[in-house]
């Protein structure tokens, strides 16, 4: 799918724009998921129209990365340019972390662990009014440390919520140390497996292996796509390099980042 590439390469830019520009932080962490958020919103998810009832829903959990999720509605037309770029100004309804005032937010995120739970109650919804729909949340590895994901997670599996799917962007970071020193997370897989659900464990930058996982069809049970990617991804100094958790790029930087993305 290298087509796809000018496009991610694009996305990046605008996410790093957009970031420097509100003096906003979380960059290296929306760039670890912009991939699959990009994919989800310009080759996957049906959205005739914003408002309508039987759309497929999607809930970023990790409300700190809606940069990515901002550029990826941007590209999908579901927000002009003047919306994406007034990102983090006062007045805006693009915050630093999405708000149902925003056409198409399902839920306020970003206080972390909550995100699947409004999801599972979506799906169960959906279910009984007989919507064909998908429902989707993409968590951040950090994430699972909350023991509200555990007890949505049992709910779902025990109402067979096959119309679910999570999504953990696995960067192996969370703040300012590694996910798995703060609290050893691995196996992450088989820990959803042993809660009921059909696990699938891909590269999440991997646009062909993210297509395969979203179709793959988990008959009775909800789905997790555990995502391996690179906090940072796209820009050589910033890959796995957490000091651009917060930081932002300076004018010297930002040739370097024009460059390799070819802006
Ligand atoms: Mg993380």
């Amino acid at each position: 799918m290298s087509d796809f590439k000018t496009a991610r390469d694009f996305g990046r830019f605008k996410i790093i724009e957009i970031t420097r520009a509100a003096k906003a932080a979380h960059l290296a962490s929306a760039l670890s998921c912009y991939d699959m958020i990009y994919y989800l919103y310009n080759h996957y998810m049906k959205i005739n129209a914003i408002d309508d009832p039987k759309r497929d829903r999607f809930i970023l959990s990790k409300g700190h990365a809606a940069a990515a999720l901002y550029v990826s509605m941007y590209q999908a037309s579901l927000l002009s340019a003047e919306e994406l770029n007034s990102f983090g100004s006062i007045g805006s309804i693009l915050e630093e972390h999405p708000s149902p005032k925003l056409n198409g937010i399902e839920t306020a995120s970003g206080s972390l662990g909550h995100g699947l739970a409004v999801a599972v109650g979506m799906a169960l919804a959906n279910k009984n009014k007989n919507i064909k729909n998908n429902n989707i949340v993409l968590m951040g590895d950090g994430e699972q440390n909350e023991g509200s994901v555990w007890e949505a997670a049992l709910f779902a599996s025990a109402n067979s919520l096959d119309n679910l799917t999570g999504i953990i962007d696995y960067n192996k970071w969370q703040a300012t140390d590694r996910s798995n020193e703060v609290l050893a997370l691995n196996p992450l897989s088989s820990k959803w497996e042993s809660f009921g659900w059909q696990s699938l464990e891909i590269n999440g930058h991997d646009l062909n292996a993210f297509r395969d996982a979203l179709n793959f069809k988990a008959t009775g049970k909800p789905k997790i796509i555990v995502s391996h990617t690179i906090k940072g991804k796209g820009i050589s100094f910033m890959e796995d390099d957490n000091n651009w958790h917060y930081r932002l790029p300076n004018e010297e930087e930002m040739l370097v980042i024009a460059r390799e993305l070819n802006q």
